[in-house]
């Protein structure tokens, strides 16, 4: 599935084809991805250990740097945390916190996933960067504030 993943630090838009994985405990990022793309590692005070990433993808030892970023989906924004590791071909995972967050409607036989499920704070999160939007373009920063919403690519 096509997500756009933005960049704290520019507000660069990548998109990244995410891996939808109802078996994994979290959401992850290919280690080789995030240094090509350039996203900003942070390293981890303590190694974080993980359960499981995927029952097919082996993740070696502990995962020892999180990546901050913000996922674009079909008009839903939020700041999420990926875990750094080796996951081969695969760009990034995104796992059950994700899918339970959103409560995702799979269209199995047409392939669509839809965000019709989404609890109460999806809105709220929504309305709660509208407020925000608002203040920023009284301080006239309007330019400023629509290329924090937009992925870079779409700028033009
Ligand atoms: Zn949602």
């Amino acid at each position: 599935m096509k997500v756009e993943l933005e960049k704290l630090k520019n507000h660069e838009g990548v998109a990244v084809k995410a891996l939808l994985d109802s078996g994994a405990t979290g959401l992850f990022m290919d280690i080789t991805f995030a240094k090509e793309k350039g996203f900003k590692m942070e390293k981890l005070k303590k190694p974080l250990l993980v359960g499981n990433v995927d029952g097919m993808v082996n993740v070696g030892g502990a995962i020892m740097y999180q990546v901050e970023c913000n996922i674009f989906f079909k008009g839903h924004v939020e700041r999420a945390r990926m875990d750094i590791c080796n996951l081969g071909k695969i760009e990034v995972i995104l796992g059950m916190p994700w899918l339970a967050a959103h409560n995702l409607e799979i269209d199995w036989e047409k392939r669509e996933v839809k965000m019709t499920h989404c609890p109460p704070i999806c809105g709220k999160r929504k309305q709660e960067e509208g407020k925000k939007e608002v203040k920023k373009v009284e301080k006239n920063e309007n330019e400023e504030m629509l290329k924090r919403l937009v992925p870079k690519r779409f700028w033009k």
